[in-house]
């Protein structure tokens, strides 16, 4: 790698020299670290058996503000708006300024107490939403950079920013709270302008902003946005514009604790025609084909003071009218009123709705030219891709992605409907895998991650959702399952990436966690008696009382902590830590034998129970077999319904196909009652349901009660957890996963288990070392299977029982490329010779 300060490397230029590594990826910088602002030009070159590659092509990395010091701007509110909590309009704040130069380049720094969007001369900066995201804002509140070099330029200029009540001040969780981080919304940008000659012209943030109010009268993320054009102040982004009549701004106190953004940002991640529309009188009903999480663009042609609304909700009631029900307090309404007769293109800001359906209500001169469905999230790479046979299965995998897309929305949350949209730990705690083979979710979770260690109370139990703005609830610490994203979010990523950086970053929070559950053990070494959310919407607990599932939360509790402090060992040897390797393996070890001794006759009476014994390893391993053998008599007597919630489903699956179930498990993915996955496909589920039986059997919604009452009920039809199927998808149907052995995709392990009637899969993944991928058809006497292997990487491919590979092998390794392989099935004369 040659790091270099400028493009051509002739100056300042540092070597790593050659680095001998069996990873292409994570090599230390060779040089030294970039001060704030500075720019350095980077290629790399590398050695195989054919000799030298030449140079790639440079690419650029550019520092941003690294220092407190660098900041000279202040942010700023306007009196008026300062000291709210109530819903309140949306600040609007400006400046001009005169470059008296050509410019040679322009970077624009800001953030806000809020959620914010800066405009440049009336260019909006970047394509980013609903920014800073949401972080514990008084430790951690990200600031963005963007090269703004194209919006300003010699003469008069503007800039001008919004800046809406968002996670900051707006309203949050069922409890509605608001004004959780603060009463007053502020802007902090600071825009660095590079001249011809090398000067560098600052305009930032302070007191000679102007600002006043506008169109937005309220833009809130669960609500949505009233916008009211005639209140549009004509040309306020732009130099020239009389603001003498706008209030002065005033400077708030500036936080400490800003830091440079390291995950992406929202962004629109598609935009798509409806899948229908249907138009009467006064009323359009939009169904966009998938529930998501986003908004309607719209085009209309009205007259001044018409009014459009826009109404969201994810399912049509037995009715056909909207099913508003599970939105609880989210009015997740856009609202707006037209200036003039000119056509005008409607989208809210600030603001996303959990959606399939929508309704825009307008009167009948109000001509809706053109709908467009916008989806949001943030802009991670989507790169995993599942298909087979069976198009039901796909249609689930499907359900499971478009979960992650609609709620990897800033940060992991449950759902993106009603009044919640909370980084549940438990929710991404299951669906962390899942997450990592769809995406490259490295610095999203990692961001999110240094938010859990904030939140981690001092004894190191971790609470029900980070950030942490359910403080007093009764979930605020959720016990275990939810804590242990701590240890096993973490871990998840290292096994997906290879990355040991995770680990050494989370390594206090993951310790403190299992330290915290050790010291809840009672004189037997299990842990009892604590709250728990446990096997979270068992189908079979109460619909009120989803903890009360039937696998005892104390059984769950001990399960987890073992699991977790296995992990917390096998990262603290990775890390070179081998006293705790040690302690925490052998804790690990006594604690499943206490809670076996404890629960064995209790667990293998339940599918979770089952599960969790051979998945985290309570267990005796001798006794797996057998317990699989249970486990798959459950799922078998039960018709393949499923009985698991948060917590066993994603281990059943795993656990059958670990102990040779095979069928038992195919029958439990393709069952198509009530509760399975395939029911939710049958029943029309775009994306993964909250509970099992959101749709009951006979088709009448669930009225997802909570103690009674709609303001307290709990059903949302985009909730991730119970899609942590779909790395089972990846792994056994289509046979592809990482050896843990060796992490991040260095040994990849295609192990197929083919069943159910699916006579062809494929899947691929970017891992770090590039593309891997395989693909298998069913042929008469066997399977046809091509693998592809990056280049670094290495390939094991396993053949399900009753096959053998060429050699009558069981296993065959390979290197990079691509390989094409026959799968025969087992002979007789082996089965004789065996
Ligand atoms: C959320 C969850 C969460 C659970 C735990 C629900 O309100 O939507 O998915 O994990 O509460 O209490």
């Amino acid at each position: 790698i040659e790091v270099g300060a400028s493009p051509d490397f002739t100056s300042e230029v540092a070597t790593s020299g050659k680095v001998t590594s069996t990873k292409p990826f994570l090599a230390p910088w060779p040089a030294t670290p970039l001060k704030s602002r500075e720019k350095r030009w980077w290629r790399v070159r590398v050695e195989t058996d054919l000799g030298w590659t030449g140079w790639s092509q440079p690419a650029a990395v550019e520092a941003s503000l690294l220092e407190n010091s660098d900041w000279v701007a202040k942010p700023i509110s306007i009196a008026s708006n300062a000291g709210k909590v109530e819903r309140s309009p949306v600040p609007y704040l400006r400046r001009e300024f005169l470059i008296a130069q050509p410019v040679r380049e322009a970077r624009l720094y800001v953030t806000s107490f809020g959620v914010h969007e800066v405009a440049i001369n009336g260019s909006t900066v970047g394509q980013d939403l609903l920014e800073p995201g949401w972080t514990v804002y008084p430790d951690r509140l990200l600031f963005s950079s963007y090269d703004v070099t194209d919006l300003v330029g010699q003469g008069a200029n503007a800039i001008s920013g919004l800046v809406a009540d968002g996670w900051f001040r707006g309203e949050l969780t069922w409890m509605d709270q608001r004004g959780v981080y603060g009463d007053t919304t502020g802007l902090l940008a600071q825009l660095e302008i590079t001249l011809e000659d090398g000067q560098r012209v600052i305009v930032a943030t302070d007191e000679t902003w102007r600002g006043s109010y506008g169109a937005m009268h309220l833009a809130e993320i669960y609500d949505g946005v009233d916008l009211d054009f005639r209140c549009e102040p004509q040309g306020w982004q732009r130099a020239g514009f009389n603001d003498v009549a706008w209030e002065s701004a005033i400077a708030l106190p500036m936080p400490n604790s800003l830091q440079p953004r390291i995950s992406p940002a929202v962004q629109v991640i598609q935009v798509s025609p409806p899948y229908s529309i249907i138009r009467g009188k006064h009323v359009t009903r939009v169904d966009a084909g998938q529930n998501l999480a986003g908004y309607l663009r719209i085009t209309v042609r009205g007259a001044a003071g018409d009014e459009v609304t826009v109404r969201h909700a994810e399912l049509l009631d037995n009715g056909g009218r909207l099913h508003t029900l599970p939105l609880r307090h989210a009015r997740a309404t856009d609202k707006y009123i037209l200036a003039d007769d000119a056509p005008i293109t409607l989208e809210p800001q600030f603001t996303f709705h959990g959606f399939r359906y929508a309704e825009i209500e307008a009167p009948a001169s109000v001509v809706v030219e053109t709908i467009e469905v916008v989806a949001v999230g943030s802009a991670l790479d989507y790169t995993g891709s599942f298909e087979c046979s069976n198009l039901s299965v796909n249609r689930l995998f499907q359900n499971a992605l478009w979960s992650q897309r609609g709620n990897f929305v800033a940060l992991p949350t449950d759902c993106p409907q009603r009044d919640e949209r909370l980084g549940w730990t438990g929710d991404i705690q299951v669906f962390s895998e899942t997450a990592c083979f769809n995406a490259d979710c490295r610095s999203f979770l990692s961001n999110w991650l240094i938010d859990l260690a904030l939140e981690q109370r001092g004894d190191g139990n971790v609470t029900g959702v980070v950030p942490n703005v359910i403080k007093g609830h009764r979930f605020e610490y959720g016990g275990v399952g939810w804590g242990d994203a701590a240890t096993l979010v973490p871990w998840a990523l290292y096994q997906a990436y290879g990355d040991l950086g995770v680990l050494a970053k989370q390594y206090d929070s993951m310790k403190s966690w299992v330290d915290y559950c050790a010291s809840r053990r009672n004189a037997d070494g299990v842990w009892t008696g604590d709250f728990q959310l446990g096997d979270w919407l068992d189908p079979a607990a109460p619909a009120d009382k989803p903890e009360l599932a039937t696998t005892d939360s104390d059984y769950v509790a001990t399960c987890y902590l073992s699991y977790s402090a296995g992990r917390l060992g096998d990262a603290a040897r990775l890390l070179s830590k081998n006293e705790d390797a040690d302690r925490y393996t052998a804790l690990s070890r006594e604690v499943a034998g206490a809670a076996w001794r404890c629960w064995a006759d209790h667990a293998v009476k339940t599918q979770t129970g089952c599960a969790m014994a051979i998945m985290f390893g309570i267990a005796p391993a001798e006794t797996h077999p057998a317990i699989g053998l249970r486990l798959a008599e459950h799922v078998i007597r039960n018709n393949g319904k499923i009985a698991t919630g948060f917590l066993g489903t994603p281990l059943i699956l795993p656990a059958l196909t670990a102990t040779g179930q095979v069928e038992a498990a195919y029958l439990l993915l393709l069952n198509r009652e009530c509760p399975g996955w395939l029911f939710q496909v049958e029943r029309g589920a775009t994306t993964m349901w909250e509970r099992w039986d959101a749709i009951n059997e006979n088709g009448t919604l669930h009225s997802g009660t909570m103690n009674g009452g709609a303001t307290a009920s709990m059903i949302s039809y985009n909730h991730y957890a119970y899609g942590a199927v779909a790395a089972w998808l990846y792994k056994t149907v289509a046979g592809i996963a990482t050896d843990p052995e060796d992490p991040g995709y260095g040994t990849v392990i295609f192990a197929p288990q083919p069943g159910g009637g699916i006579t062809r899969a494929r899947a691929s993944l970017v891992t770090p070392y590039g593309v891997t991928s395989t693909c298998w058809n069913s042929t008469p006497d066997g399977i046809s299977v091509t693998i592809e292997i990056p280049a670094g990487a290495k390939g094991r491919f396993v053949a399900p029982a009753h096959f053998i590979l060429d050699g009558d092998k069981s296993e065959l390794a390979f290197g990079s490329g691509s390989h094409e392989l026959t799968l025969y099935k087992h002979n007789t004369n082996v089965e004789k010779a065996a």
